[in-house]
């Protein structure tokens, strides 16, 4: 199984287009790992989480074919993971008659966000119609927190994360090849109920990717910070959660207290995790 990072930013991108800060002007000076889109990745090339608002050029840059897509597990619906007219884009209405059907996971709350976002498309139909998932070559699978899936040959176990309520997030276990990786954004302090649903489905990481919207001086709040990331990863050792030779990924970076990814890079391992960047495949 890889995993190709196509976005790794948090929500306003880094750099931030419209911010002067020392962050982004420093990002833009250095480019490369420094530049970051919002956060999404793509697992082999047929299942991508999160259909991001940068997926498409993100797609470009680093010359990755979104063609094969078969998958997608949503996160939540805020628009920084979820551009609703990819749906439309990927359709036979947009010249695309023979990609394979899309298969997209989300929760109920996330599902009906996305649905209101197309209102105007299908009124007085719904996404959430099958008629309308039939015209777009779609269909919708919504799914709970702690329900465990097979998605053609990945086993994938949803998990409830600590973030907005309203459009009911979750985070991803999925396992491929004797291999299981986490995607854990966006989240704060992950709740105690993920805890326990982890040992109940006895995890066991190879690699575990985490929210690090904040920086190594800013505490957390919403989101996870750098130290925060470091107590999980170091729980989630202590607990058994990780494979011997697990890696540990920092992913949905913000501008404001996370400095430019050489230095966060460096900051990193020595702090036993690393840094992700557009385009890393793991
Ligand atoms: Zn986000
Ligand atoms: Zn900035
Ligand atoms: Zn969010």
């Amino acid at each position: 199984m890889t995993i190709t990072f196509l976005g790794t930013a948090a929500a306003e991108g880094y750099p931030n287009a419209f911010c002067r800060c020392n962050n982004c002007e420093r990002a833009r000076a250095l480019g490369g790992p420094s530049l970051r889109k919002r956060s999404a990745a793509l697992i082999n090339d047929d299942l991508l989480v999160d259909l991001g608002p940068d997926v498409v050029v993100a797609a470009h840059i680093h010359g990755r074919s979104l063609a094969g897509l078969r998958y997608c597990l949503q996160t939540h619906a805020h628009a920084d993971h979820l551009d609703a007219s990819h749906f439309l884009s990927r359709s036979p209405e947009y010249g695309v008659p023979d990609a394979p059907r899309l298969h997209w996971y989300a929760s109920s709350a996330t599902a009906q966000r996305a649905a209101r976002l197309l209102e105007a498309d299908f009124a007085p139909a719904s996404l959430l119609d099958p008629e309308v998932g039939e015209r777009l070559n779609l269909e919708i699978h919504r799914i709970e927190a702690l329900q465990s899936l097979c998605i053609g040959r990945y086993h994938v176990t949803a998990f409830p994360a600590n973030h907005d309520p309203a459009v009911e997030p979750l985070l991803y276990a999925i396992e491929a090849d004797g291999r299981t990786l986490f995607y854990g954004t966006d989240t704060a302090t992950l709740p105690e109920e993920t805890w326990r649903a982890f040992r109940r489905h006895e995890q066991r990481f190879d690699v575990v990717i985490l929210d690090h919207t904040y920086g190594p001086d800013e505490p957390g709040s919403d989101h996870l910070s750098a130290h925060q990331l470091i107590e999980h990863a170091a729980r989630m050792r202590e607990e058994g959660l990780l494979a011997a030779d697990a890696r540990v990924l920092a992913t949905h970076l913000a501008h404001a207290g996370n400095p430019v990814h050489p230095e966060l890079a460096e900051f990193a391992a020595g702090h036993g995790y690393e840094v992700a960047y557009d385009g890393l495949t793991v």
